[in-house]
């Protein structure tokens, strides 16, 4: 959706423009909306049937001009204006003129016809407009043939439904009001307060007026939505009001949505216990959209979610009830970090998303403490130093030079890196100062808007640091990379110092300048007579030491203690030696930061595959699944990079089975009564690796059994989905694809239109996206185009299949023959996603030069696709070069 969003320069440019450039002012912003006339209040009312093609609206807005004017600027898409009237200060009314300026970008102008003073005018608009089909702005969907209108606004499509100041400084309260066919329920961010017949079949609702919101936040829907009976969050210390909580979804399934109104108190009470604010909207739906483009959004009091995350029951996948819990958290830990204080401007969205997804790794560790959160942290933070570790990565806070840089914000780098470097800054100055800093961020900024100052100057102040800590915490925010820290063991007058040096952490084939320095809180657990012992010791520069007094000698050193630190670590041979051995003692974060050690001196070039695997074995006997697990992704790229020969992959697989074939065996394949969740989701995370990456026949046999059950058609001539274990629906299916082919390719794909059921659907997804026959693998990628798979769904047809260079040279030649369909299926949030859709999976010099020649004439094509490009390509290129380095006789356990 480039061709509706708007350019943007530097923020910088853009800030040192406001009022100065407003006198002469008939140039189109490019940048910010100028800073001279701010809303104060909108009123806005919508005529929605979802079975329509448009809807109609009028939008009234209160402004405040601080200077004479006689236009200004605001931002609308797609919108057919047919009056505006605008009231001065005075009270009089003048017929003004809606001009698209910019319609590429969403940018209008109002001509007021004469020059007004300063003071506060009223603009009122008539208009209609499309019902969007690409999932942005007021949106359409279709379930179980009946349709639905909703929103997604964030982060710049409000301009599609309403003419706005659609920034996130820009926040007032709304008065929201609809007319909507008799039938049908409409809900918005606040509690309906009046409904009205509005005759010929209509009524008109409207809602409570809202708290200070951006345009990004502003939520409504309309269809047969079906609604949960209203529930109660009772009161606490910081709310004296019961909050209402109810779930909506599409006809006929909210009965399906106990579970999550069941576990959402717990989760407002923990957010309310660490903010010492209580939850601030009058009421809380959480509503399971029919098809969406993101995970969920945090809309104040009207939280969307996709369907599969909310509809529940007691077959459902283990591993959706937990996504659950850590989605509702997260965009429950946004009504405070977000909502009620908001990003002033998107190059500090990570005030938004990198404070909710640590949030959420909070709440979920005190409610649900076996979801080991504390895992997903460590995990979350490694898979970002991945794409941190390209030259090409995002900074934190990444100056908006264009809407690309909007669109693709919302990354790992945003949430997971951005979790991880406040979790470090917290274990650094201690969770109870960090708590207090936060309180006073909160109560200072509330109901508006703040940035990164505003965030690290609260924290110093509590902490009672100064300009050392804020720069340090600057360091992780305005640059971008993982810091390596490279460390040696020494004795010096006496004592066991462990001296160390750090620098930007480059895997092999980089281009990128290794010179880099961030202050880094640097923690190391080393070993001492009695057990272990934790040293601290802040280095900002390129080298330091830290003292290891009482250390045992020989002692051995964990250079992240708690894996607390986002950064990566080296040690030499002996030391690596030493700590292997003592693996199993670390706790299971740092059993987690010693398999990231293993593999980055691995892309470092500085650990063969056969070292590797030695390295990683002893991780394989921890009890804790997400660590005995850990080593599968090295493993897999060394299966298909490294090994070269039959023998040599079969001595992987020979490894993979020994470590892990025992343990899927003692699960089972079915769910055993009252078994933990972590078991269900082991099973399912072994089940994939041993029977569809390195095919072990055992586990084949076993999957196929409950394949071949679940596509028996039942009396009613449907899929008997039930009959495979729901955490294994996606691999039995995947499996009996792979065993029968076309008959099974074919079964899945009549069957899916007929299922609204959104586990058993991705189960399907699941299944035909394991093809592996060349002709079968293009049907289902024609199918991945088609009607019955929703636009949300698209991309799970299409990401897989990507080991051999076979498989994706026929992906390649098809995204070649059906871009213009992917494109015109894309919403605007998944530009920058095109390049790795085409070109993922990438490990030859050949596949990233013909990335760059396609994708280059193209790059203007979807907002996003610049930065999409230049990651992917730097991906492949780095997989090229590790690739070359190999020795595959290295293979020898
Ligand atoms: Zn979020």
């Amino acid at each position: 959706m480039r061709r509706h969003l708007r350019p943007l320069l530097l923020t910088a440019l853009a800030a040192s423009c406001g009022m100065a450039f407003a006198a002469s002012a008939d140039q189109v912003p490019a940048g910010r909306l100028p800073a001279w006339a701010v809303p104060q209040s909108y009123r806005i009312a919508f005529k929605v049937d979802p079975a329509q093609t448009d809807f109609s609206g009028t939008t009234t807005i209160k402004v405040k001009l601080a200077q004479a004017s006689d236009h200004m600027w605001l931002d609308g898409a797609e919108l057919k204006v047919s009056k505006v009237t605008v009231t001065d200060a005075a009270g009089k009314a003048h017929d003004a003129k809606y001009v698209e300026a910019d319609p590429k970008a969403g940018v209008v102008r109002v001509d007021f016809g004469s020059t007004l003073p300063a003071g506060e005018i009223t603009l009122k608009f008539d208009y209609t407009a499309p019902l969007n089909a690409q999932l942005q702005g007021l949106y359409k969907v279709t379930a179980k043939g009946q349709p639905y209108a909703m929103t997604q606004m964030e982060p710049i499509s409000a301009r599609f439904a309403f003419p706005s100041f659609d920034e996130p400084g820009f926040k007032t309260p709304f008065d929201i009001s609809i007319t909507l066919p008799d039938s049908q329920v409409a809900v918005a961010n606040t509690q309906q307060v009046s409904e009205k017949p509005a005759g010929q079949g209509w009524k008109t609702v409207t809602f409570a007026q809202t708290l200070p919101l951006p345009t990004y936040l502003v939520a409504f829907g309309v269809g047969p939505w079906d609604i949960t009976p209203t529930a109660e969050i009772s009161p606490d210390a910081y709310r004296s009001k019961p909050l209402p909580l109810r779930g909506i979804a599409a006809a006929g399934e909210a009965h399906r949505m106990s579970h999550v109104i069941s576990e959402t108190p717990s989760i407002i009470h923990a957010l309310e216990n660490y903010y010492g604010f209580g939850y601030p909207w009058d009421k809380l739906d959480v509503l399971a959209a029919p098809d969406f483009s993101a995970g969920a959004m945090e809309n104040a009091g009207l939280v969307t979610f996709r369907d599969w995350l909310l509809l529940l029951d007691k077959d459902s996948p283990a591993r959706n009830v937990r996504g659950s819990f850590n989605v509702t958290a997260h965009e429950l830990a946004h009504q405070w970090t977000g909502d009620t204080v908001t990003l002033a401007w998107w190059n500090d969205i990570w005030l938004n998303e990198a404070f909710a997804t640590w949030m959420q790794e909070k709440v979920t560790e005190e409610v649900h403490p076996e979801y080991r959160a504390d895992l997903d942290r460590v995990r979350g933070a490694q898979g970002a130093m991945a794409n941190d570790s390209l030259v090409s990565a995002r900074s934190i806070r990444q100056p908006i030079t264009g809407n690309g840089d909007i669109m693709t914000a919302f990354d790992g780098i945003t949430y997971q890196k951005g979790a991880s470097v406040i979790g470090m800054f917290e274990n650094y100055v201690g969770d109870k100062t960090f708590q207090k800093g936060m309180h006073a961020y909160i109560e200072a900024h509330k109901f508006g808007n703040a940035d990164a100052d505003d965030l690290v100057n609260a924290i110093a102040t509590a902490a009672g640091k100064g300009d050392d800590f804020k720069h340090a915490f600057k360091s992780f925010l305005d640059q971008s990379g993982v810091p390596y820290v490279q460390t040696a063991l020494e004795q010096k007058n006496g004592q066991t110092v462990l001296t160390l040096k750090q620098s930007r952490y480059l895997p092999l084939g980089s281009r990128g300048d290794s010179q880099r320095i961030w202050g880094i809180p640097v923690c190391v657990r080393y070993g001492t007579a009695d057990g272990s012992k934790v040293a601290c010791e802040m280095l900002d520069k390129a080298t330091g030491s830290v003292a290891l007094p009482g250390a045992s000698n020989p002692t051995w050193v964990m250079p992240n203690a708690n894996a607390a630190g986002y950064y990566r670590f080296s040690l030499d041979k002996s030391e690596l030696d030493a700590l292997t051995k003592e693996v199993a003692k670390l706790s299971d974060t740092e059993q987690l930061a010693y398999a990231d050690a293993i593999n980055a001196s691995f892309e470092h070039g500085d650990l063969d595959a056969g070292q590797v695997l030695a390295a990683l074995k002893p991780l394989t006997e921890s009890k804790t699944s997400q660590v005995a697990t850990a080593p599968l992704g090295q493993l897999e790229w060394i299966y298909h990079h490294v090994a070269k020969t039959d023998a040599q992959r079969a001595r992987i697989a020979d490894w993979v089975k020994a470590a892990y074939l025992p343990r899927l065996e003692a699960l089972g394949y079915q769910r055993k009564a009252g078994e933990s969740d972590d078991d269900s989701l082991l099973r399912s995370t072994l089940a994939a690796a041993l029977g569809l990456d390195y095919k072990l026949p055992e586990v084949r046999a076993e999957l196929l059994k409950q394949g071949e059950a679940a596509l028996q058609k039942n009396t009613d001539g449907r899929l008997n989905l039930a009959a495979a274990n729901p955490d294994l629906l996606g691999d039995a299916l995947g499996v009996a694809v792979q065993t029968q082919g076309k008959s099974a390719v074919d079964a899945l794909i009549a069957e899916l239109p007929q299922t609204s059921d959104p586990a058993s659907r991705n189960g399907m997804l699941g299944g035909l996206a394991s093809v592996e026959d060349p002709a079968l693998a293009e049907q289902v990628r024609d199918f991945a185009l088609s009607k019955p798979v929703k636009v949300g769904e698209m991309a799970s047809l299409l990401r897989s299949g990507r080991d051999t260079q076979a498989q994706r040279d026929a992906m390649w030649s098809w995204f070649n023959g059906h871009y213009s369909q992917i494109l015109a299926r894309t919403g605007s949030f998944a530009g920058g996603f095109l390049p790795m859709l085409a070109g993922g999976g990438g490990c030859s010099t050949g596949e990233a030069q013909r990335l760059q020649a396609f994708f280059q004439p193209r790059i203007n094509d979807a907002a996003g696709i610049a930065r999409g490009l230049a990651q992917t390509t730097e991906s492949i290129e780095l997989c090229a070069a590790l690739t070359a380095k190999q020795d595959p006789a290295s293979i020898t356990h």
